[in-house]
């Protein structure tokens, strides 16, 4: 899969150089120091720090009270719990074009060695989440049969650090559409006063709201038959694509070739017939005028939310079933609300989620190409043309009637810090269960920080900095070298760089090494 890209980042850029942007902290240990004049090799440090460049230190004059010091180079365990974890984008960071990038996997075994969480967090999607897990494990190197074989070299690791999880699960994850499965139970629980973030859990009022679970969904993205399957996995009962809606009702969509060519063999018959509500030009012999008792979900199709999983393919039918559905009454697709378009807009219609916002995105052709973030647009370019030029737009949150996730969106950042804090739990538990056991205090340690590692400035930074956790954690954005972001453009230009970073690394094992530096942990890896 090719690197997804903002609208200013037109060049892949691989830096083999390290060049870290900040001083060095003066607390780093020897063995911290070692490890990074390794891993920088013949590169030397380039502070090119700048009171313009770098406005970052929220995160370098925090005052540390957990940091240890280590007198020897180590890649054992330390005995307490990290206050610190990581979150790593994926294209541009950990992989270019589905190869590998130097010194990815070997940064994520060495934060699995020393038991610090962490979780993989990307705006791609498509897959399911296990199946995309597995083929990362691949590419990475990172399988089972690697894991033992760390697991027998007591020469160099401490063996008990290598416990049943492996280093890539899908409990630390995240890709654009897993989010979804929040609403499951809890049709709000991707809103910010809805969700659950307490550590471990969803929110205590999940099980008073209901979810999804057993409504009918509408769901595309670039193969709406597996993005079905997917859905069916996360857990919802009901869920029907464009080409079921287009099978039952060709006249929804008055271009019939597609019909037999692409979507005849992956529809499936409707769980239930549209209420065809009249209209002049409606030629359904069904077709009647309107009445409120019609409005029966146990006799007609009721679409309760539509998704966006990743890249549709047939813009034009996608666009005008999800304007149907925007316009229907309460979400009865084959209505027509009239106060749907005017300026308050209807209440109790379908909600549609946009997985992620990427307008652009880099392929092997040598221009950007577009994105969701581009398809959502056209969507909401439609829409406005219809609605009164008084309504907000519809991917606003003014207009309550979308949920735009991915990076940089603050929903999705509080979906993973929410899924981080899990994986941080069950990590303790298996890897260091006895010795956190031991120090229940030292167990419940709040977590401090989190380094989100990224090479998109308009998505992984801007989160990172943007967000406010309901924690207090602080994320620390580090932009590395080896995706979107150009530092020649960034050296030439300064506007560049609308989201300035905590600090700017050459590549993902450097960001490591400088984090673990931060903290005063080993990073000699
Ligand atoms: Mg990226």
């Amino acid at each position: 899969m090719a690197a997804r890209r903002s609208l200013f980042g037109q060049l892949m850029t691989a830096a083999p150089c390290v060049r870290l942007l900040q001083t060095t902290p003066r607390h780093l240990t020897a063995a911290g120091r070692r490890g990074v004049a390794t891993s920088a090799g013949a590169c030397a440090y380039a502070d090119t720090r700048t009171k313009t460049q770098a406005p970052w230190p929220r995160c370098a004059t925090r005052p540390r009270q957990h940091r240890r010091q280590f007198s020897t180079p180590s890649s054992s365990a330390p005995s307490s719990i990290p206050p610190f974890a990581f979150a790593f984008d994926i294209d541009g960071v950990l992989l270019h074009v589905s190869e590998p990038i130097p010194g990815a996997a070997a940064a994520l075994q060495h934060l699995h060695r020393l038991n610090i969480p962490f979780i993989l967090l990307t705006n791609g999607g498509g897959r399911y989440e296990a199946d995309r897990v597995a083929d990362l494990q691949r590419r990475l190197g990172l399988d089972l049969e690697s894991l033992e074989g760390d697991k027998n070299n007591t020469d160099t690791h401490d063996a008990d650090c290598v416990g049943p999880l492996p280093v890539l699960s899908t409990a630390n994850f995240v890709q654009s559409h897993t989010p979804f499965q929040e609403l499951l139970d809890n049709v709000g629980g991707l809103d910010a006063a809805d969700a659950g973030d307490q550590e471990g859990g969803s929110s205590s009022r999940s099980s008073s709201i209901d979810g999804l679970r057993d409504q009918t969904i509408l769901v595309t993205g670039s193969d709406a038959a597996r993005i079905r399957t997917i859905a069916e996995q996360y857990g919802f009962q009901s869920v029907i694509t464009p080409a079921d809606i287009l099978a039952a009702y060709p006249a929804i969509y008055p271009f019939d070739p597609l019909l037999k060519s692409v979507y005849a063999e992956t529809a499936r018959p409707l769980p239930k017939p549209l209420l065809l509500e009249g209209g002049k030009l409606a030629s359904h012999a069904s077709a009647k005028p309107f009445s409120p008792s019609d409005l029966d979900s146990s006799k007609y199709l009721r679409i309760a939310a539509a998704f966006v999983f990743n890249d549709p393919r047939d813009w034009a039918l996608d666009i005008q079933i999800l304007t149907d559905v925007l316009q229907a009454r309460r979400g009865f697709l084959g209505t027509f609300d009239p106060a749907s378009l005017s300026a308050k807009g209807s209440e109790g219609g379908t909600r549609l989620f946009f997985s992620n916002s990427d307008l652009l995105w880099a392929t092997t052709y040598h221009l950007p190409r577009f994105g969701q973030g581009a398809f959502a647009a056209a969507v909401a370019g439609v829409w406005a043309q219809m609605a009164s030029k008084e309504q907000p737009s519809l991917l606003s949150p003014e207009g309550g009637r979308s949920t735009l996730l991915g990076k940089p969106h603050a929903a999705t950042y509080r979906f993973a810090e929410r899924t981080l804090l899990r994986y941080r739990a069950s990590l303790l538990e298996a890897h260091g269960g006895s010795k956190a056991g031991s120090d229940t205090k030292e167990a419940q340690a709040p977590l401090k920080t989190v380094y989100m590692i990224g090479d998109n400035p308009e998505s992984d930074i801007a989160g990172a900095n943007q967000f406010c956790s309901a924690h207090g954690t602080d994320w620390c954005s580090v932009l590395v070298e080896t995706g979107v972001y150009d530092p020649a453009l960034d050296k030439s230009s300064s506007d560049y760089l609308r989201h300035r970073p905590r600090a700017i690394v050459g590549d993902v094992a450097a960001a490591v090494r400088w984090a673990l530096q931060r903290e005063g942990w080993p990073a000699d890896f």
